[in-house]
């Protein structure tokens, strides 16, 4: 159809923290979309990345649930099927791989082929019935209650998603605190930048970025770390690119030489979980210069003299000793910083997902601190936010230590405020994190738990223990599109809407708050989110009574400051950054901290950090360091990227990643097949022979349920930000 007759519906990107503004066009008389096309937006001018122009028609899968499912009691036990096809039928998908015919939705005995390594839907599904939406609401309504009543609030926990919208992340842990009379209520922000928020806060009093990633055209030096932007945040990666074009310094620090390295000035290559020794020693270096910015440090700052003592014992040559780069590099990076007129600091994952998490963030908010590289057009603090909108839905209090817009929970006055504004009594308690939950499960705490869009069978740490967990649970309720591999658990799985099926605003990583719109209704009975956690609510007592997104938005926005002076209704266009106090602002507010920080004293706190190994460093037995990350085609468990015709079709299988000498010295070629084994488990998948890798290190993808990277990671976590090391455990490699 030509595009004039298509129906033209402006949205957002679904996949990460970016949040492109996009338009789908719509052939109505065919039932589809026919194409997407970026618009234009500040963050986004236009631009998408693949899995933005290609990565929508999974919401069209005839695997889509469309019916509420109860388990059927039988001699089938919770997680048997992801065991059985762990040890029997892995290795076969593996091999095969995707490409072998389509079959999607049919099993194999009726002579299709199980999608790639997804759900074997054939297999699960005989263990649960179709159900009405009125058996299965009363059913989880009394089950959760009456687990409740006999162990307490301490005995439920909700995972809500960054994949909900603003308002549905809202109600989600309105319904879990006011409901439940518990704050345990968590989503992948922890998996994410949980580490990161948590230096933030303590640093500079705020979780949020301090300037946009399109703020790297003013800046002199931007240091890029942690990060492969281009493929994990692609459209912000090419406005580095274009600033670097423009006169910008790019210097990219990082284990793997992403494609980021190949548009860097410098590219310093540590060796990976050696970040805080690194960072101490280029403000070693910067001071031993004089580079710092006293006035900067003696009026916005507090803590100094304490870092630099700490900073002090680790010179250049013990950096680079520990680090891997090289003391020349680590010089010209300190000079380079410390000269600069603007600098800026974006980071990833590889920064965050640590032990040291932390740790890590705290030394960039002191290299910027000490530089006075804050609070201007072109420096600032900037974390890459993962998810479409975990930004968002953190802000909305899904985390069991805040209330929306990250009021303390354990505050009485912030309590008060609540407990006013929702007519109920609330805990005065912090709640567990995703990773506390896994624990407690163990432990006999948490008995029951509503699962909104997480599939933590495949994205937490140490999936086998996660197994076990999610089959002790005496109640779960998964309300997602798919049946992911943690449906498999549940005892009701309810069928929700994919974000083209419903309006909502979504919160991007440079705090822009932009409306998404429904393109369909959702398939058969699925319904879309928001309301069947108001059904819920109600059928436990709640008198809720919402009508629209809009109506929920109009509650939350006058319980969160940062987001005042937001109007729903002028969110379409190209949305409006956060905060705005000036609503005649047309884009809102690019830059924080000019003038002072958002903590109590007004200044940065300056957090000095000690460098600490790895939890589990390479061994005899396991002589590699696994990192694990995502592809440019992917998105997280595969659930909807997998789903993708194109994406699919491009990134079909799960692969090691390694260097060729490595490869050569255990008798590897490109695409043979490799046992790769923790103390946790082992996976078997495709070698890929990579450059890109440092000897001695492995990357594996976490997309693939056929050979799950988490059955091999390593549960410890970040004492503050509780966040897992998904980025350093030590594994072994062999032919398969
Ligand atoms: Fe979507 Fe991110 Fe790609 Fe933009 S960069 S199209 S938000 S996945």
């Amino acid at each position: 159809q030509p595009k004039e007759k298509l129906d033209a519906v402006d949205t957002v990107c679904p996949y990460c923290g970016v949040g492109c503004a996009l338009t789908y066009y719509v052939d109505r008389e065919r039932g589809g979309i026919s194409f997407a096309e970026g618009r234009d937006q500040p963050g986004s001018q236009g631009r998408l990345c693949v899995k933005g122009r290609y990565g929508w028609d999974y919401a069209a899968s005839t695997q889509r649930l469309t019916k509420p499912l109860i388990r059927v009691e039988s001699s089938y036990p919770k997680g048997a099927l992801s065991q059985d096809v762990k040890a029997e039928s892995d290795r076969d998908v593996v091999r095969k791989g995707r490409g072998e015919g389509k079959g999607e939705g049919k099993g194999k005995g009726k002579g299709g082929r199980k999608p790639g390594g997804l759900v074997p839907y054939d297999e699960v599904m005989p263990h649960f019935r179709e159900a009405s939406w009125e058996e299965a609401l009363d059913l989880i309504a009394s089950r959760l209650k009456e687990i409740h009543t006999e162990g307490g609030p301490g005995t439920i926990a909700g995972f809500g998603s960054a994949k909900c919208s603003n308002e549905e992340a809202y109600l989600f842990q309105k319904l879990i605190r006011a409901g439940f009379g518990t704050n345990n209520v968590d989503h992948c922000t922890r998996l994410c930048h949980a580490s990161s928020v948590a230096a933030l806060f303590e640093g500079v009093g705020s979780g949020a970025v301090s300037t946009t990633y399109g703020d790297v055209a003013n800046a002199d030096v931007a240091i890029i770390t942690g990060s492969n932007a281009t493929a994990n945040h692609p459209v912000a990666s090419s406005f580095f690119k274009q600033a670097r074009r423009n006169g910008t310094k790019i210097i990219y620090v990082d284990p793997r030489s992403g494609t980021v390295a190949d548009h860097a000035d410098i590219f310093a290559q540590l060796k990976p979980g050696t970040d805080v020794a690194l960072y101490n020693g280029i403000m070693h270096e910067v001071i031993r210069l004089g580079l710092i910015d006293r006035d900067f440090i003696a009026s916005r700052t507090s803590n100094y003299d304490e870092l630099a003592r700490t900073v002090e014992a680790y010179p250049p040559e013990l950096a680079a000793q520990i680090s891997g780069v090289p003391v020349e590099t680590i010089r010209e990076i300190a000079r380079l910083w410390g000269e600069a007129k603007a600098g800026v600091i974006y980071w990833g994952m590889g920064i965050s997902q640590h032990t040291t998490g932390t740790d890590n963030a705290r030394c960039l908010i002191a290299m910027c601190s000490i530089t006075g590289n804050v609070g201007r057009p072109g420096t600032g603090l900037h974390p890459l936010r993962g998810q479409n909108n975990v930004q968002g839905a953190s802000d909305a209090g899904l985390i069991p230590m805040f209330y929306p817009n990250y009021q303390p929970a354990t505050d009485t006055a912030t309590r008060e405020v609540f407990e006013r504004a929702w007519g109920t009594s609330l805990s005065p308690e912090n709640g567990l994190t995703v990773t506390e939950v896994i624990k407690s499960i163990l432990d006999g705490g948490v008995r029951a738990m509503y699962m909104l869009g997480e599939n933590p069978f495949l994205s937490d740490p140490n999936i086998n223990k996660v197994r076990k967990a999610l089959s002790q649970l005496e109640f779960l309720v998964v309300q997602d599109i798919f049946l992911t591999e943690t449906a498999e658990f549940a005892d009701v799985i309810l069928p929700a809407s994919s974000y083209l099926e419903k309006d909502g605003t979504y919160t991007n990583t440079d705090r822009r708050v932009q409306l998404g719109r429904k393109v369909f209704d959702p398939p058969g009975e699925a319904r879309v989110d928001w309301e069947i956690v108001q059904e819920i609510a109600r059928r436990i007592g709640l008198d809720w009574n919402y009508e629209s997104p809009r109506e929920i938005f109009d509650e939350m926005v006058p319980l969160m400051p940062d987001y005042a002076n937001l109007d729903y209704d002028n969110l379409g266009a190209g949305g409006k950054l956060y905060p705005i106090e000036d609503p005649d602002l047309t884009d809102g507010t690019v830059v924080l901290f000019d003038e002072r920080f958002n903590t109590d004293d007004g200044l940065a706190h300056l957090v000095p950090a000690e460098w600490l190994p790895a939890k589990e460093l390479p061994s005899e037995e396991y002589p590699f360091v696994l990192n694990t990350g995502r592809l440019l085609q992917h998105w997280h468990t595969g659930s909807m990227t997998r789903r993708s015709f194109a994406l699919d079709a491009i990134a079909p299988r799960a692969e090691v990643y390694m260097h060729p000498d490595d490869a050569a010295a255990l008798g590897l070629a490109e695409g043979d097949l490799a046992r790769v084994a923790s103390r946790r488990g082992e996976i078997v998948l495709n070698v890929k022979v990579s450059h890109r890798e440092v000897p001695g290190n492995v990357f594996i993808p976490f997309h693939f349920r056929e050979a799950a990277a988490n059955l091999l990671t390593i549960d410890e976590i970040d004492p503050t930000g509780k966040i897992p090391e998904f980025k350093f455990c030590a594994v072994k490699v062999a032919p398969e």
